[in-house]
């Protein structure tokens, strides 16, 4: 089915390209526009990522995903192997995605964005920048996906300001695919291996010790008044220039609208510490596509649709931030700025309704955001309604409203009614029971 509305998609990295992918299959008219990545970076991606692109059909992408180096971790005083990551040239992976998106015959044009978009009555119009001339464009709905460089910079909420300064080495001595993490006085450093004599190392830390370091001896400097071994480091030697990225929390205030949606890094970014950004990238294109569907071909619930998508941009910054927290405070022995400011941000907040409750959410049916009841618990703060594709909100509802007898009794008549095999019922019993809605015998 073609629909006929123009979408532009701003940015080709993950969630520019598989929001575009998600919005061809439901026939709108898509256009990517892309550019080089700024610079190059390295990055740790999980099994998780790697199945989300195969899902999206991001085949060329997930095929980088290709060997596995083990992940030690020195943090606090304690030293783990933790897990495994695959480690991913980010230049490398934005080709392989564009190609992903141009096999998926999706428009994609080489070109610099420039400027903020402009809104009229019923159009965007974006200009960009192709080998040096500058071209104006007209579309129905704008997808910014420019990560970290989509320009709102005044209006968003952030944590403290870390950086991450990144250098690629040659490394003549290495020979096994390995990563680590250290926590330092004054920020973490992150090394891998990454193959082919070719290493990495990534320090972040406060944006005051980062405006002091502008070139890799400078780094050096800073980084060996810290008491550890960087096996990075050993007979290597700096390739390219050393680079700085920011990488502190921040969420946009503005995450959608009629007219355009930010998705990925563009709508918030989180500290690389929790390193799960690019899955996060993935779960908000697995909805984003879905929404602007229902913004723009069912108006109606337009409302609904924006607050589905901004209550999970929100749900993923506030989670991840809280997570990053939690590992920042398992570093006891530094009590420098850094630590300090990141052990307490974000500030403790106490979730004042109680759960479980059954509230009005949107939730997403055939391709649509629809208004509906859903079951909100510990384990689903963002509500559910079907559970093994069973519609659990009025049986939920009636285990609340009813004391535990009555809840079994209307819960053998509503498997009896659903023709229940005897493996979901128990399946059934045992979620509403971990979910608190049906409450043990006492
Ligand atoms: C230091 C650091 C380390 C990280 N490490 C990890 C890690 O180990 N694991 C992990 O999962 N995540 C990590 N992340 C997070 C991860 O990088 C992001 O969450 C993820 O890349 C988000 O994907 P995205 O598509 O939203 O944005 P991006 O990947 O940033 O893609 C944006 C794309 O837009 C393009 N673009 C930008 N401006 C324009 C323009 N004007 N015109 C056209 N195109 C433009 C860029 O070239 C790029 O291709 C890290 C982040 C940082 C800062």
């Amino acid at each position: 089915m073609q629909n006929m509305k123009k979408i532009f998609v701003l940015g080709g990295g993950i969630a520019g390209v598989t929001t575009a992918m998600g919005l061809k299959k439901l026939g709108f008219d898509v256009t990517i526009f892309y550019k080089k990545r700024a610079f190059s970076a390295y990055e740790g991606f999980s099994q998780k990522t790697k199945e989300g692109l195969l899902l999206n059909a991001c085949k060329n992408a997930s095929n980088l995903l290709e060997k596995q180096s083990l992940r030690n971790a020195n943090w606090g005083e304690t030293q783990n192997k933790v897990n495994y990551e695959f480690v991913v040239s980010r230049v490398l992976l934005d080709e392989a995605l564009i190609l992903d998106a141009k096999e998926f015959k999706i428009k994609c044009i080489k070109a610099s964005v420039v400027k903020n978009t402009k809104f009229l009555e019923k159009k965007a119009v974006i200009l960009y920048k192709k080998d040096s001339i500058t071209f104006e464009a007209e579309a129905d709905f704008i997808v910014d996906a420019r990560g970290r460089f989509t320009p709102f910079k005044d209006e968003y909420i952030n944590g403290p300001k870390s950086f991450s300064l990144l250098q690629e080495l040659e490394m003549p001595n290495a020979v096994q695919s390995k990563t680590s993490i250290d926590s330092v006085e004054d920020g973490w450093i992150w090394q891998a291996y990454i193959g082919e004599k070719k290493g990495y190392i990534q320090f972040t830390c406060d944006e005051e010790a980062a405006n002091k370091i502008s070139n890799f001896q400078q780094m050096l400097e800073y980084i060996n008044k810290q008491s550890l071994n960087l096996w990075s480091l050993e007979g290597s030697k700096p390739v390219k220039k050393l680079v700085k990225r920011d990488s502190f929390c921040k969420i946009h205030k503005t995450i959608v609208s009629d007219k355009f949606l930010l998705v990925g890094d563009s709508a918030s970014s989180i500290d690389p510490l929790s390193g799960n950004g690019a899955f996060q990238a993935l779960s908000m294109a697995s909805v984003a596509p879905y929404v602007i569907n229902t913004i723009l071909n069912f108006p109606q619930n337009s409302e609904t649709a924006k607050s589905f998508y901004k209550k999970r941009v929100e749900f993923i910054f506030n989670k991840f931030s809280k997570v990053g927290k939690e590992f920042y405070n398992l570093e006891s022995r530094y009590k420098t700025n850094f630590w300090q400011k990141r052990q307490t941000w974000p500030k403790d907040e106490k979730e004042l309704k109680k759960v479980p409750r059954i509230e009005e959410e949107g939730i997403l049916k055939d391709k649509f955001i629809y208004p509906n009841e859903v079951v909100i618990t510990e384990n689903n703060p963002m509500g559910v309604w079907l559970f093994n594709n069973i519609d659990v909100v009025d049986l939920s509802k009636y285990c609340l409203e009813n004391n535990r007898d009555k809840a079994l009794k209307y819960f053998e008549e509503f498997c009896i009614k659903n023709s229940l095999i005897d493996k979901n019922i128990k399946i059934l019993k045992k979620w509403l029971f971990s979910q608190k809605l049906l409450q043990f015998e006492v």
